[in-house]
């Protein structure tokens, strides 16, 4: 089921779990910033999650609540994780899909890496 991405965060949401070490994951990258794991239901060759390690619902919540260097971190780290995996040439797509028109189903932001083959139009 979609969320609604004005909620409160939800400290019992799956990825919180992941980034507490309560659920198991296939740990890609980590700093102080962010964790990157790989997707359970992979959609394309590559398929990795990058998180926030602060506790933001949506990009919409991230954008608004996060520090300069949350974000700066954040977004460093999702381009490391591409270009460690090799990505950048013959690239890449990235989605974060938002509240409920957008298809959002686990309330922490987390921003899809998908690659590693030619991509659809649309995917996740
Ligand atoms: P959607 O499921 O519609 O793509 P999201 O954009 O919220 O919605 O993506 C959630 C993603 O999290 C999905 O790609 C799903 O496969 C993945 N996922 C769910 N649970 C886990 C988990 N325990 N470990 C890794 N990935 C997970």
């Amino acid at each position: 089921m979609p969320i609604d991405a004005t909620q409160p965060y939800d400290d019992d949401n799956i990825f919180a779990k992941i980034l507490r070490g309560e659920i198991p994951s296939t740990r890609v990258y980590e700093d102080e910033w962010a964790y990157a794991f790989e997707d359970i239901a992979p959609q394309a060759a590559v398929h990795t999650l990058v998180i926030p390690k602060g506790k933001y619902v949506s990009w919409d919540d991230f954008s608004q609540r996060a520090s300069d260097a949350e974000i700066a971190g954040f977004v460093r780290a999702v381009g490391k994780v591409a270009r460690d995996k090799g990505l950048v040439e013959p690239g890449y797509r990235l989605l974060a899909n938002l509240g409920r028109h957008g298809g959002q189903e686990v309330p922490h932001l987390h921003v899809h890496v998908f690659g590693g083959e030619p991509l659809g139009r649309m995917i996740a």
